[in-house]
């Protein structure tokens, strides 16, 4: 039996002496509201619990976070660590029996060295929050989701998150030096360094960076920033007759060793989606002429000193495999080119529960992916509209359908898509994580002595198996 399914079990008078004890532990900080614990069952993968967790606790200090895991332990309670709960895969999902630990209230900023270019935040801080307070020290933390305006830097690293920004700035994993983190039992580590270069012992920080609440709570990061990109910014929104050229065009680029900012692109059937909300949308971006355009769309954004070479190499490339390329710096153009990649996650909800698929293939394996997701969509008879991360071969395949369950045959397709990306070299998941919606398909990827491996580092961390039953690893 899990030790999940133990504490679900626990029986209306263990939970509630579970509960009153965190109650004279932590105070107000419990919760037992059902608004609160009913929004603790989903996050934004269109995933949803069928039961209410036991409580939520919203800690405000390390000493929150040890008192709960401390109690948690004794009773062999599961823990579901959450932040602002907009993972794509399931993992901050809590259900019955569970005790919902909340990052977000340690929100604050530490410090900020501008010497040694580094901050120290709580987990719960909005990325784009510390990083309007990075600005004018001319600094910045450069993981960049898109979701950066609502999810917290506990989240980003927990999940190692990507972006749009990564094959120039890298993704969460490279800009984390140290972490603070309560382990199971309530123990508190300091893993990682303040140093830029730091090799003692084992690399445990970069074990938790990805770990999905799964290892350990985050409750500090000593995060590393960079110097913000100077220079005037060139954007280039560029038209093909279909994926397969876009994506020639985007594997093009980075052959000729150019290096953009930004390189995403959107697939036809995306493309007319977006085409349509943004010909309705009141909030769409002036000069967004999508409406009389056809085919697939490549965008291009390069930045720093070289920026205006570069966009005029990556339109000769574009160019030189038939696409129509616009080139603008003027800023309120870009934002309107960019405003078409940005619009794809509101139009595809206009349509009904969208399940977001993160896959990642080499770079150059880009135009045989998507030529495997027309197969897949004729095979299946499902419409996969798809955008991607060009930059770094990480395709968002997208799937709509009514209603929170998944439907049986989405799911044959996208365990059809999975098997063709890891074909090719590819990964099951590029940036959102494998939390609970990936999980059938780890050992297709990983191999069984390598997932056992898993499994046994996740016993050592948390021999009780209370942190995040039922997700990744399990
Ligand atoms: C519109 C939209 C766009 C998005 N775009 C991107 C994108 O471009 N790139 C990308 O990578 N993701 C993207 N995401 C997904 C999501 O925003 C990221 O996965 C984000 O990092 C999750 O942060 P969060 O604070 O919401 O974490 P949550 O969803 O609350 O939690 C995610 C996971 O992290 C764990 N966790 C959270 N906090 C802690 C902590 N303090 N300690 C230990 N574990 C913790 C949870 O247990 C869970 O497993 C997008 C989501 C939306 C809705």
């Amino acid at each position: 039996m899990s030790v999940g399914a133990e504490a679900g079990d626990a029986g209306p008078g263990a939970a509630a002496s579970i509960v009153a004890e965190l109650r004279a532990g932590l105070g107000d900080a419990c919760s037992t509201d059902p608004a609160i614990l009913d929004a603790a069952r989903a996050d934004k993968s269109g995933h949803r619990s069928t039961t209410a967790p036991l409580v939520v606790v919203t800690a405000r200090s390390i000493d929150d976070v040890q008192r709960t895991l401390r109690i948690a332990h004794r009773h062999r309670v599961p823990v579901v660590t959450r932040g602002a709960g907009t993972g794509l895969a399931g993992g901050s999902i809590a259900s019955e029996g569970e005790i919902v630990l909340s990052t977000v209230a340690m929100d604050r900023i530490l410090e900020i060295s501008v010497a040694d270019e580094l901050a120290v935040v709580e987990p719960g801080i909005i990325n784009a929050h510390l990083n309007a307070a990075l600005e004018p020290h001319g600094l910045w933390f450069a993981p960049d989701p898109a979701s950066k305006a609502i999810s917290t830097v506990g989240g980003n690293i927990a999940t190692g998150a990507g972006g749009l920004l990564c094959a120039k700035y890298g993704v969460t994993r490279e800009a984390v030096l140290g972490l603070r983190v309560v382990l199971a039992d309530g123990t508190l580590m300091s893993l990682g360094h303040r140093s830029v270069k730091g090799v003692t012992g084992l690399d445990l920080t970069a074990l938790m960076i990805g770990s999905e609440g799964t290892l350990g709570v985050i409750v500090e990061a000593t995060v590393k920033l960079v110097p913000l990109p100077t220079g005037t910014t060139w954007t280039i929104g560029a038209w093909f007759a279909d994926v397969q050229a876009a994506a020639t065009a985007s594997a093009a680029i980075t052959a000729a060793r150019l290096r953009p900012a930004v390189m995403e692109i959107i697939d036809q059937r995306a493309a007319e989606i977006i085409g349509e909300y943004l010909s309705t949308a009141v909030d769409a971006a002036p000069g967004t002429a999508l409406g009389a355009r056809r085919g697939a769309y490549l965008l291009v954004q390069t930045d720093g000193p070289a920026s205006e070479v570069d966009a005029a190499a990556a339109r000769t490339v574009i160019e030189s495999v038939g696409g129509t390329a616009e080139l603008t710096s003027d800023p309120r153009e870009g934002e309107a080119l960019l405003a078409v990649r940005r619009a794809f996650h509101p139009a595809m909800e206009a349509h009904g529960t969208v399940l977001i698929e993160d896959v990642a293939v080499p770079r150059s394996a880009l135009p045989r992916m998507f030529a495997e997701i027309t197969r897949i969509e004729g095979e299946y008879g499902i419409p996969i509209p798809t955008v991607a991360h060009a930059g770094d071969g990480n395709l968002h395949p997208n799937f709509v359908f009514e209603g929170d369950t998944v439907p049986d045959r989405v799911w044959e397709a996208a365990g059809a898509l999975f098997q063709a990306a890891l074909a090719l070299g590819g990964t099951l998941t590029g940036e959102h994580g494998i939390g609970i919606l990936k999980k059938r398909w780890l050992g297709d990827e990983l191999g069984s002595e390598q997932l056992d491996l898993q499994r046994g580092i996740k016993a050592v961390f948390d021999p009780l198996g209370i942190l995040n039953p039922g997700k990744v690893l399990t």
